[in-house]
């Protein structure tokens, strides 16, 4: 087992690895930017680093003080979290190349997932069945047109470098092919520095399921059952569930062999998701996520098991030591992502926290990075807690949960508490019934 681990990033999800390190006796390092100098991931961590000013390009995202941190503190792994350097090939593979152990799956298969296009071909490959689309990148208006006539409208437009929900244009009529072409690729130039886009049909009533799976270095591969994010504004994640309303045991069974028998075979290891579209009981795979993602708690809930930990232990060479049958689906649970952001215009509200009481109790969990006197800053992502309640049923959870929103007290700055209340007390929430596009027509109402 490793002796220290250098935790790449920020906020709730520093904490997070920094507890499950604790536990397992393994040393933490937290890296910080001068704006996070007193920000809780650097208090309770054993050891900290300064890497540089507070833009995220300058500090999170830089390479060399952050191996230069892992070097002056003799770190011997890099856990990545998400976001930042998470997804970052290249990254890993400067880590390794110092003989650093990187907690995640290979370089490889990092680049591979990484770049979608690559990932549809190689899930069509091994069986996976896809959202019907373009076969590959599309590169002129021409192609775009043919291609949506080939597939039927209305389609998508999508980044290949994309995540986040951005370089993402619909196009409902031929005569909207051409400028949602431009204006994705645009956009992915933009943000990825990448502007190759290939297209999907566009689904109109979908849910997001995605699957948890972990693999160890023997070749083992283990599927934690799926989590519903169809709740989702501007195509990014707010309330998500294990499992999914929607869903029964033998459809996730059917899906989790498909899904590990493919991962075994192309040798994956370490964590990852594997998202998909679901409608008239089919599903449909859109990407891959090499990471831990921000909604893993609710799959943590459900097995009784610690991903973290999981992940951590792969990475210093151990075995699962556990099959499928072995792992159990207990009951249900919902997260909230909880932001500093307008509940009604989602404008970011950085500021100082004047007050902070966390819910507790009986099966619900706060991942929060947040104390009353903390000023979150406004350089960064605006996630500031995560609330996360278990239940014996969905119901039971979903009471939980809205006692657990009015016990939970954020002051001094504007959160989407508010919001999250209202999804709480909605007859449709309530009932499961909802897809993708639910939240946009639900916070559109609000507003109205
Ligand atoms: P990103 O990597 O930017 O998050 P994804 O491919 O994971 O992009 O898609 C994000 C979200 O966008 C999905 O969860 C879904 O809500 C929506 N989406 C993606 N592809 C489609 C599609 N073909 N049809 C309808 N909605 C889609």
């Amino acid at each position: 087992m490793f002796g220290k681990v250098l935790i790449a990033n920020r906020g709730e999800i520093a904490l997070r690895i920094h507890r499950a390190c604790q536990e397992m006796g393994v040393r933490t390092v937290a890296v910080h930017s001068t704006a996070d100098a007193n920000a809780m991931h650097v208090r309770l961590a054993d050891e900290s680093v300064c890497i540089g000013p507070p833009p995220a390009r300058d500090s999170y995202l830089n390479v060399p003080a952050i191996l230069s941190a892992a070097a002056i503190t003799g770190a011997d792994a890099i856990h990545p979290g998400y976001g930042f350097l998470s997804e970052n090939a290249e990254f890993a593979e400067i880590v390794e190349a110092h003989g650093i152990a990187f907690i995640g799956p290979s370089p490889s298969h990092i680049r591979m997932m990484g770049d979608k296009i690559e990932a549809k071909r190689t899930m069509a490959r091994l069986g996976v069945p896809l959202v019907p689309g373009s076969d590959g990148e599309v590169t002129s208006v021409e192609e775009a047109e043919a291609t949506a006539r080939r597939i039927g409208f209305p389609v998508l437009i999508k980044a290949a470098a994309g995540g986040g929900g951005r370089g993402m244009k619909v196009a409902r009529r031929v005569e909207e092919v051409g400028e949602a072409y431009r204006v994705a690729r645009a956009e992915a130039k933009a943000a990825f520095g990448n502007d190759a886009v290939y297209m999907e049909k566009y689904l109109d009533r979908p849910r997001h399921i995605e699957l948890q799976v972990l693999a160890d270095t023997y070749g083992n591969v283990v599927h934690f059952g799926e989590r519903d994010c169809s709740l989702q504004r501007r195509h990014q994640k707010l309330v998500e569930e294990a499992g999914s309303p929607a869903l029964d045991a033998a459809a996730r069974d059917a899906l989790g062999a498909r899904v590990t028998k493919a991962l075994a075979e192309i040798g994956y290891r370490n964590a990852g998701t594997l998202e998909f579209l679901w409608q008239d009981g089919q599903f449909a795979f859109i990407e891959m996520n090499t990471r831990l993602q921000v909604e893993h708690p609710v799959t943590e809930m459900v097995c009784g098991i610690d991903l973290v930990r999981e992940q951590v232990r792969i990475a210093a060479g151990q075995k699962l030591g556990y099959g499928q049958e072995e792992v159990r689906f207990d009951g249900h649970a919902i997260e909230c992502r909880i932001t500093a952001e307008d509940p009604d215009t989602f404008m970011p509200t950085p500021g100082r926290v004047h007050a902070y009481h966390a819910p507790g109790g009986l099966g619900v969990r706060v991942d929060s990075a947040l104390y009353a006197g903390y000023s979150v800053p406004p350089h960064y992502d605006s996630l500031v807690a995560k609330l996360v309640v278990h239940g014996t049923t969905r119901p039971q959870a979903l009471a939980r949960l809205k006692r657990a929103l009015d016990e939970f007290v954020i002051d001094g700055i504007s959160t989407t508490l508010p919001l999250h209340r209202r999804i709480a007390e909605d007859p449709e929430f309530a009932a499961g019934d909802y897809t993708i596009h639910w939240l946009e027509r639900f916070v559109a109402r609000g507003a109205a």
